[in-house]
């Protein structure tokens, strides 16, 4: 008998109670390790831009660099990482977004994108979209255009993707 192939949602994991009490931890280092899985996702986050122009590549601190790495040597284009605060070297642009608890801040090397290039936001998981929203405003800043944002996972009931759309954003994600 043939067995039913794999789903994304069959590589995730979830670990109760990570970082915080009551916080369930999407675990996609299961996706990532199973050589699958990971083409898989790859595969279908790339889908719906096949025969679009995409310039540039963005990832999210820091499964965000995984996927978004990936994705870039796929399409043969480079790679822009926007990372938490005081990890980049050269001259930065930044934009705080806000947390659970307080605030964050995001940045991007202010040479990393050029205006009007064309972007593809990656992240493995969308929650209320802060931590997207930041990106994509730094994005916007340099002058290039997000004409995309793909994740893995969507937790629909925290209203990211509705907080991402209301930008006039296309989102794409694999499961919720
Ligand atoms: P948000 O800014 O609220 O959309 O949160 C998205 C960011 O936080 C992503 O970079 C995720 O990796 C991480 N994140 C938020 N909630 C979870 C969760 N339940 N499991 C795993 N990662 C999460």
């Amino acid at each position: 008998m043939k067995t039913a192939s794999k789903t994304v949602t069959d590589y995730i994991r979830t670990i109760p109670d990570f970082p915080h009490e009551g916080i369930m931890f999407r675990d996609v280092t299961t996706l990532f390790s199973d050589p699958r899985g990971f083409r898989l996702a790859i595969d279908q986050l790339l889908h719906p831009y096949v025969g679009t122009e995409i310039d540039q590549v963005v990832g999210l601190e820091a499964r965000g660099f995984i996927l978004g790495g990936a994705i870039a040597h796929q399409l043969s284009r480079g790679f822009v990482p926007i990372r938490k605060k005081g990890k980049l070297p050269g001259k930065t642009i930044e934009q705080s977004y806000t947390l659970e608890y307080g605030e964050a801040v995001m940045e991007v090397h202010d040479d990393a994108l050029k205006p009007g290039q064309k972007v593809l936001l990656v992240d493995d998981l969308l929650a209320t979209g802060g931590t997207a929203e930041a990106g994509i405003k730094l994005i916007e800043r340099m002058g290039a255009q997000v004409i995309g944002c793909a994740f893995v996972i969507d937790l629909p009931d925290l209203g990211g993707r509705k907080r991402l759309e209301s930008m006039g954003m296309d989102v794409h994600t694999l499961c919720s």
